[in-house]
This record gives C-alpha cells, sequence and structure tokens, in this order.
C-alpha cells in the first residue's frame, strides 16, 4: 500500500484542498503516515504568494528528495503551476503535478511497486472531514482582481465557484455527522457565484440562506472577504439571524488611497472605515482581522503613517503583516522597491500597534459571555475551543460545568458558554 505524506504551505484554500486529497487518497487506498521518514510519496502542496513562500517550498523539495525511502516528490498547488520548469530542475525525483485532482492517477503508475488497494467505494474509511467539528470547505477558486503585487490570480486563474446544491449537501451532511461550524473559503470568496442562486452581487448572501434554511450547522465563519463585497444583502443577513460569526477577515493591505489606487484595489480608505463602521452598528463587538502589506514600493513615509494612523483608528483583533517583496510576472515588478531597512522598520512599528490592539480586544471583552465549540479534551481536565469572533480559549472543565447553561460534563463538539 502507498505510503504518503503531504506538507502544506499557504493558505486556508490550499488546507482545505490538502484536507480534500487526504480523503481522495485513502479513499483508493493510499495511507496517509504522519511523517517524511515513513513515507513512499512526498506531496508538497505549495504557495507562492511572496518571496519567502517560494524560499521556504523550495527548501522543503530539497529537504523532501534527500529521504531515502521517498520514491518521488510531488509538487503540487500555487508553484507547481507557475514555476514547473524551475522545480523540476532541482532533483530527479521532483514531478510536478499542477491539478491535485491528477495525483492519484499519478501515484497509479507506481503501482508494481506501491499498489494502492483498490475498491474504494467499499471502503470504510471515514472521511477526515467527518471526525471535525469545525471545518474549512472551499466554495470558490480564482480571481480575476489582479491587484498590482499579487501572483495569485496567474496560478489559480479565472474564479469558478462549487455549486449551491453541493455546497449545502455537504453542509448538511457535516452537521448530521457533529460539524458545529464551517468556514467558508475561497481565494475570493465574495465572488461566490451560482446561476441558480439570485444576481452574482448577492449570490454569497443566498447561499448563506439557503444554509440557513436546508442545513442545521450551527454557526458559519468567511474566511476572507474584499471590502467591495461586504454588501447591504450580507449586512442585512448578518443582523437578522446568528448563523454568521461575529469576525469578519476583510484584507485593507494599505490605508492611504495613494497606494491603493497604485495597488488596483477597488476601495478608498474612507469606504473601508465605513464598512467597518457599518458592521460594528449591527453588532459592536464584532472582531475584525485584516491583511496589511508594508513598504509596498509607492509607499512614501507619509502614505505609511496614514495606515498605521487607519490601523489605529479601527483597532482590528488581528492583523497579517506582509512585508512587500516583488513578484516575477505582477505589474509591481518593474517598481523600484524600497531600502530593506526601511520595510523593516515599518512592519515592526506596525508589529508593535497589531500587538497593543490585540491586547485591547481582549481587554474590552473581559466580562462578556462567550459562546465556544469545544474542539478538544486534554487530560489536564481542560477544554479547547474557538468562540464566535476567533478567540482560541482553553479553560478547566470545572470552570464551563459551574455554569448553568452547560452539561455537568462538557463533550467534544459541546457548544458551551463561558465569560471571560
Ligand atoms: S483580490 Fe487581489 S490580493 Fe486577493 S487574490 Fe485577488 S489579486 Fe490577489
Amino acid at each position: 500500500m502507498a505510503r504518503y505524506f503531504i506538507k502544506t504551505f499557504g493558505c486556508k484554500v490550499n488546507q482545505v484542498e490538502s484536507e480534500d486529497l487526504h480523503e481522495a487518497l485513502e479513499r483508493r487506498g493510499a495511507q496517509r503516515v504522519a511523517n517524511l521518514l515513513e513515507a513512499d510519496f512526498a506531496i508538497v502542496n505549495t504557495c507562492t504568494v511572496t518571496g519567502e513562500a517560494d524560499r521556504k517550498v523550495r527548501k522543503e523539495l530539497r529537504k523532501s528528495a534527500r529521504f531515502p525511502n521517498a520514491i518521488a516528490v510531488i509538487v503540487t498547488g500555487c508553484s507547481a503551476a507557475l514555476l514547473k520548469d524551475e522545480l523540476e530542475v532541482l532533483d530527479e525525483k521532483i514531478q510536478v503535478v499542477p491539478d491535485k485532482k491528477d495525483i492519484a492517477t499519478y501515484l497509479s503508475k507506481y503501482s508494481e511497486v506501491v499498489p494502492l488497494v483498490a475498491d474504494l467505494e467499499n471502503s470504510k474509511v471515514l472521511p477526515a472531514a467527518q471526525k471535525r467539528i469545525r471545518i474549512p470547505i472551499k466554495v470558490q477558486d480564482g480571481c480575476e482582481d489582479f491587484c498590482s503585487y499579487c501572483i495569485v490570480p496567474f496560478a489559480r486563474g479565472k474564479c469558478s465557484s462549487v455549486g449551491a446544491d453541493e455546497v449545502v449537501s455537504k453542509i448538511k451532511k457535516l452537521a448530521d455527522a457533529g460539524t458545529k461550524e464551517v468556514i467558508l473559503t475561497g481565494i475570493n470568496l465574495g465572488n461566490y457565484s451560482d446561476a441558480t442562486l439570485n444576481s452574482r452581487a448577492a449570490s454569497l448572501t443566498a447561499l448563506l440562506r439557503r444554509i440557513q434554511n436546508e442545513t442545521s450547522i450551527h454557526r458559519v465563519r468567511l474566511s476572507s472577504i474584499e471590502p467591495r463585497h461586504i454588501s447591504d444583502e450580507l449586512l442585512d443577513f448578518y443582523k437578522e439571524n446568528n448563523l454568521l460569526c461575529e469576525h469578519f477577515h476583510i484584507p485593507l493591505q494599505s490605508g492611504s488611497d495613494y497606494v491603493l489606487g497604485d495597488m488596483n484595489r477597488s476601495y478608498s480608505a474612507d469606504e473601508y472605515r465605513q464598512t467597518i463602521k457599518k458592521i460594528r452598528e449591527i453588532k459592536p463587538n464584532t472582531a475584525i482581522t485584516t491583511d496589511i502589506i508594508v513598504g509596498y514600493p509607492s509607499e512614501s513615509s507619509d502614505d505609511f503613517q496614514q495606515t498605521f494612523e487607519l490601523v489605529k483608528e479601527i483597532s482590528f483583533s488581528k492583523i497579517h503583516i506582509f512585508r512587500y517583496s516583488s513578484r516575477v510576472g505582477t505589474a509591481a515588478e518593474r517598481l523600484k522597491p524600497l531600502h530593506p531597512r526601511t520595510i523593516r522598520q515599518r512592519a515592526q512599528a506596525m508589529q508593535e500597534q497589531a500587538a497593543a490592539d490585540e491586547t485591547h480586544y481582549y481587554e474590552s471583552r473581559v466580562g462578556s459571555e462567550v459562546e465556544l465549540v469545544i474542539e478538544e479534551l486534554a487530560k489536564d481536565e481542560t477544554a479547547t475551543g474557538t468562540t464566535r469572533e476567533y478567540l482560541r480559549l482553553t479553560l478547566p472543565l470545572s470552570d464551563l460545568a459551574s455554569s448553568p447553561n452547560n452539561a455537568q460534563s462538557p463533550q467534544l463538539g459541546d457548544i458551551v458558554t463561558t465569560r471571560l
């Protein structure tokens, strides 16, 4: 039986695709192993979003190829789509298979050496997804926005969406099997579109309405959504019911209109500000998380200051800070980069502000009641889970049991409440 190990880099979409790949390979009889040492095949699901991501991928490929048991190192994902020739020459064991759907077929070529066990329709393997309490599911792929710094549209191609019927049916099954939260995931999620739903603009909300009406899932989180996709329909939905978690990840990237224009982003700093205001008018405790790029080539110190001021004003509960790095083939590639020291200093200043805001968000919630889905129970009598606001908490079981709203002996998957 072929034994394989998957190493995943990058975003939530890649993580979901790796999980789906596990499921597909296990169905075909391949055996998932916990480390490279035991693997016949190393599969590396790559990310090429930054220069740093590329560097890590190459390092991993060289490392995987050195393992004596590895018959082949299969490279898939975004780097595989863009850098086939460059990656293939790193080592003779390296095989580039950009489309994950082709990997099972690829492995079956080796069936004389390490056969896949056939007949998986009758396999008793329980899809990993069904054992999980919170689970991301991919509903959209691709991006056609072409932000000037971003290589993703070249790697992922045009927008496509999983049909609403399929999404709803999957969530129904997951909810029936004990999943409490699904995280709707996509490369550009707000572009979700299904012709059977309403207009394109309202498609994501229409999908949410179907999930609300046709499944028993307890809660839904949106992995990331562009500011322009926070529509009035979506805000009405957020106001009307409790299906959506009180957490939005909305990439800001810059607080300077000049830089946003250069980046080919489709909103101004003030439009972003107004969007956050509307969300907080509906549910004031909503956690807002974001991405910021520091050191974009045309970012002057004044532009950086504008971003810094907007970040302070909004007070995000978490910020992912990216130091700008040029990507070959993007529109920004031709721009002269800032001095690395400037980028480093700006990143550090932003990091300090981000840490202060994160603490501020926690402190502002102290004393309030939050809902937790229990995802882990530990031997030391503690439970760990995630709140609707995306706080990860570990609490003594005795504390949870002492609340009249909760079961006396909380179990995995239970929805409990606690005071922060
Ligand atoms: S919206 Fe912009 S940053 Fe996001 S994937 Fe598309 S091009 Fe890249």
